[in-house]
């Protein structure tokens, strides 16, 4: 077992947290995060420095890069500038599926314009009465000669109004198994016909989340991604990865938050003494610090098995579950270490606090990661 990073990956997220010290520092994401403003400068830092071109295959102008390290860089980007770790983790599952799934038209129109800095493509999955249960949507889409035709309502679509895209899933009406009538398409933003609402969220307020009208949206027939009612398996192929870049963001938040309480635990004089010398603040912060080690752990073992070509089927599920609820805690407890400082929102522990919410909920739910890992650990045993 070899727990050392490659010199490559080193030398690569040196770099990247030089970047992101000079391009993403935390005076400028508090004010972005205060103003409700989308951190362009940062990401267009990030595509002007070759890192959203990592894993892009090289004819789209990318540069091949292995599971791990695209998890070491979201992880990154999680500490220093968590938005940009949520964004670039959103934009995985979508770029994936346009690189495993597009046609060569699709690729050169999305992929060359990601490298350069677009925003990535938004995931239009979402409905108001499918969540959880996603293969419950009900937009349509309705061939009509070289042209298809949407109609529905798509509900959390994250950067939706922003991005030049959405990664659209549409159920075929005609079709009786819900997940064999699923089809997914790009539909550009500035199609006629499209409306959107901005969401008023508890966190992510630098990464904005939009309901969706969609009244007669028509584009070319072309701009279907993979089969034609095969929509949902191709969704599944990059869920597992979009799960993980999630996780690897959370990990990166979560160790901010542990060297902002450290920090603080050192300074804060109270009874004479600072707060860090009394051993209630020491279980907290080694509590923390091994939450973080386990969360890093498992990211790395799931994007290896990832990168060996091996199955995390459940494996992926248990790491959400538990990196999501233990970055959750971890953020928690550097509130307390704060005390009242950690309520105010001039300190960053209150909005990782908010941020991190989300990560038991987005990209799916605590529940459900069991309800996928569950039946798994089952089958493995009755098998074994
Ligand atoms: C800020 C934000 C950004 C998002 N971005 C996107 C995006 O870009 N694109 C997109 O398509 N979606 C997006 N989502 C949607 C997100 O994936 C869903 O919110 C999530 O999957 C849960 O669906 P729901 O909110 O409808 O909750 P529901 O599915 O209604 O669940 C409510 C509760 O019931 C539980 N539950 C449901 N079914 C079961 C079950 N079978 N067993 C046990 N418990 C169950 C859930 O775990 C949850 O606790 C976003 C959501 C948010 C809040």
């Amino acid at each position: 077992m070899d727990f050392r990073w490659t010199e490559e990956q080193e030398l690569l997220i040196q770099s990247l947290e030089e970047l992101l010290q000079r391009e993403a520092p935390e005076t400028l994401m508090a004010e972005l995060d205060a103003r409700h403003e989308f951190p362009f400068k940062p990401w267009q830092a990030l595509a002007d420095n070759g890192i959203l071109a990592l894993g892009i295959p090289e004819e789209y102008g990318g540069v091949p890069a292995d599971i791990t390290t695209l998890t070491l860089v979201c992880e990154t980007l999680g500490k220093y500038a968590l938005p940009l770790g949520i964004i670039y983790s959103l934009g995985i599952i979508t770029i994936r599926d346009i690189i495993q799934f597009g046609s060569e038209e699709i690729k050169a129109k999305v992929l060359g314009g990601f490298v350069r800095g677009d925003l990535p493509v938004a995931l239009g999955i979402t409905e108001p009465q499918a969540g959880s249960d996603a293969a419950a949507m009900k937009a349509t889409a309705q061939i009509d000669g070289d042209d298809v035709i949407f109609n529905g309502q798509k509900m959390y679509c994250t950067l939706a109004k922003i991005a030049k895209y959405i990664l659209l899933m549409t159920r075929d009406a005609q079709g009786t198994n819900p997940y064999a009538s699923i089809s997914m398409w790009l539909l550009p933003t500035d199609t006629p016909g499209l409306r959107f609402n901005i969401l008023n969220k508890v966190g992510w307020w630098t990464v904005p989340t939009y309901e969706v009208f969609i009244e007669n949206a028509r584009v070319p027939r072309k701009n279907l991604v993979g089969q034609f009612n095969s929509g949902w398996p191709q969704l599944m192929a990059n869920f597992e990865i979009e799960r993980l870049a999630l996780c690897a963001a959370s990990v990166g938040a979560a160790e901010a938050a542990l060297e902002d309480s450290l920090s603080y635990a050192n300074r804060r004089v109270q009874f004479g003494n600072p707060i860090g010398s009394y051993q209630a603040v020491q279980h907290i912060l080694t509590d923390m610090a091994i939450k973080n080690e386990n969360m890093r752990n498992y990211i790395y073992k799931v994007a290896w098995m990832m990168d060996q070509g091996q199955s995390v089927r459940h494996e992926h599920a248990m790491c959400k579950l538990y990196v999501a609820r233990a970055a959750c805690e971890v953020t928690d407890s550097a509130v307390q270490i704060m005390g009242g400082l950690g309520y105010m929102m001039d300190h960053r522990v209150q909005r990782l606090w908010r941020d991190i919410r989300l990560m038991r909920i987005g990209g799916g739910t605590d529940e459900i990661m069991y309800n996928i890992a569950g039946p798994q650990l089952l089958k493995h045993a009755r098998k074994s």
